[in-house]
């Protein structure tokens, strides 16, 4: 029965837009809204440190729904505004062009903003972040044949904009405040393996770096670090992380840690209302513990399972944690969450390294690799596989690089 309340989706990002598609073709037939603080249909964010950067021309925005796909699920949008609190009594949420809007349930896809550098740095006029499509045209104006570019942060914004910022002929030095590159979700090993390829392509790494201050001189900008090292440039990119947007759930009541908290259906604290994506801090039955994941693809399933729920399903949220990161011609991809404990190694050549972490029942948790794009996201499928059916392993056979994983499927 249509109901003149609507569901309503906060964020017109990756999640919010694959739940609008999944509440309407998840039979929702009543109103259907989305509000999205850009002035722009929803866009893919991966392309904006890859292509974006690179291609000649730069490819126009990558939408995930065009005015048409919107226009046939019938959904009302209000991009442009921002949601500014949520009447939770009432079961409405106000805009920013003053309308209430009634919800029957609310989907809070809000996503996460770039960490900002500590005001103590100092500030100067060429220091950008990246997350938005406008901040993407802002890089790729400065990133030219020549150009020096300052990163701060080797995280993943830090690393593709770096081999982007090489492949066109600028000048690249990554500044790293830990003692290695990527040391949030990627291991050693690894991390090492990307550090040597990025060398080898003219980045400067420089680790444990600390930063004091960021100036202006002449028309460039300074980077001093504690032991006296200075660099030039004429554009610093700052990777240093990234916030989940909570203020909303917050000032809502909502219980936030680390993210909106939700529950294994992404539930908040109120069942009337939803969180997905980078915003959202939910359990994970592997793991045993929450995660809050900054991921393409997670946000696009968590929405999908939000959309399901918000329609009175009771689905689990137990999907395995993927995610990738293309960096010149190879790509890092990781499969589960990789624990701080030995890995069994698979040493693929000139194609690759592929690690696997197993518990102590000998069950596959986490496998990540780098290398050749195509064996590498082969051999991640089928690992994301073996960590889904729970199948007791041997590292000898893990460790074969002859062995097909696919035989191990079998059991
Ligand atoms: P977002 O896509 O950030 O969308 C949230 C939206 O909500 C935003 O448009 C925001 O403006 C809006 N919003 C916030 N508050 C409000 C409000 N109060 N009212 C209305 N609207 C609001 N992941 C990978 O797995 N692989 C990659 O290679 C990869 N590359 C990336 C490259 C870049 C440059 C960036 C920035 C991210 C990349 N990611 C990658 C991460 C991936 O894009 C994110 O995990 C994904 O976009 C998260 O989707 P989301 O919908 O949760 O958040
Ligand atoms: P990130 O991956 O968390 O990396 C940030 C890095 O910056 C960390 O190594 C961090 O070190 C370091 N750092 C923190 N403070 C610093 C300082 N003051 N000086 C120097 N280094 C400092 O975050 P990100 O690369 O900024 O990415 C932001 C968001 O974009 C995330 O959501 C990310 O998932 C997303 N993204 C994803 C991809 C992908 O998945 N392929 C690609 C691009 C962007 P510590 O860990 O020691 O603090």
């Amino acid at each position: 029965m249509e109901s003149e309340r609507a569901m309503v989706v906060v964020g017109a990002g990756e999640a919010g837009a694959a739940a609008v598609t999944a509440l309407r073709e998840g039979g929702w037939t009543g109103p259907l809204i989305l509000i999205g603080s850009e002035d722009s249909l929803p866009y893919e964010r991966p392309p904006l440190s890859k292509s974006f950067l690179l291609e000649e021309p730069p490819p126009g925005p990558r939408y995930i729904l065009t005015s048409d796909r919107l226009r046939e699920l019938r959904v009302t949008t209000f991009f442009g505004r921002s949601a500014l609190s949520i009447d939770r009594s009432r079961h409405t949420v106000k805009i920013s062009d003053g309308a209430n809007v009634p919800y029957e349930r609310l989907l809070l896809a809000t996503g996460a903003a770039p960490r900002t550098l500590p005001p103590r740095y100092g500030s100067a006029q060429n220091v950008f972040t990246l997350r938005t499509h406008d901040d993407a045209v802002r890089l790729r104006g400065g990133i030219v044949q020549g150009s020096n570019i300052v990163v701060i942060g080797g995280g993943f914004i830090g690393l593709e904009v770096a081999a982007s910022a090489v492949s066109r002929g600028a000048s690249c030095v990554v500044l790293e405040a830990g003692p290695r590159l990527l040391t949030r979700a990627v291991p050693e090993v690894l991390a090492r393996l990307i550090q040597g390829r990025h060398e080898e392509a003219g980045v400067q790494i420089v680790t444990s770096a600390s930063i004091t201050r960021i100036e202006e001189r002449a028309k460039q900008t300074l980077v001093i670090l504690d032991d006296a090292r200075a660099f030039y440039a004429d554009m610093v990119v700052v990777g240093i992380g990234a916030v989940p947007n909570v203020k909303l759930a917050e000032a809502a009541g909502l219980f936030v840690d680390n993210g909106i908290v939700v529950d294994e259906t992404l539930a908040t604290s109120d069942s009337n209302i939803f969180a997905a994506g980078d915003c959202c801090s939910f359990p994970h039955p592997l793991y045993e513990r929450r995660l809050r994941l900054e991921a393409w693809r997670n946000a696009r399933r968590q929405a999908m399972t939000a959309a399901a729920n918000m329609l009175g399903a009771r689905q689990i949220h137990d999907d395995i944690p993927w995610f990738w990161s293309d960096q010149y011609e190879e790509t890092l991809q990781i499969a589960g969450i990789c624990p701080d404990q030995p890995a069994v190694h698979r040493d693929l050549g000139p194609k690759g390294t592929v690690l696997f972490y197993l518990d102590h029942d000998s069950k596959l948790v986490a496998a990540c690799g780098f290398g050749s794009l195509i064996v590498i996201a082969k051999e991640i499928r089928f690992a994301e596989t073996l960590i889904a059916r729970r199948l007791k392993l041997s590292p000898v056979a893990l460790a074969d690089p002859t062995m097909n994983l696919k035989s191990l499927l079998v059991g």
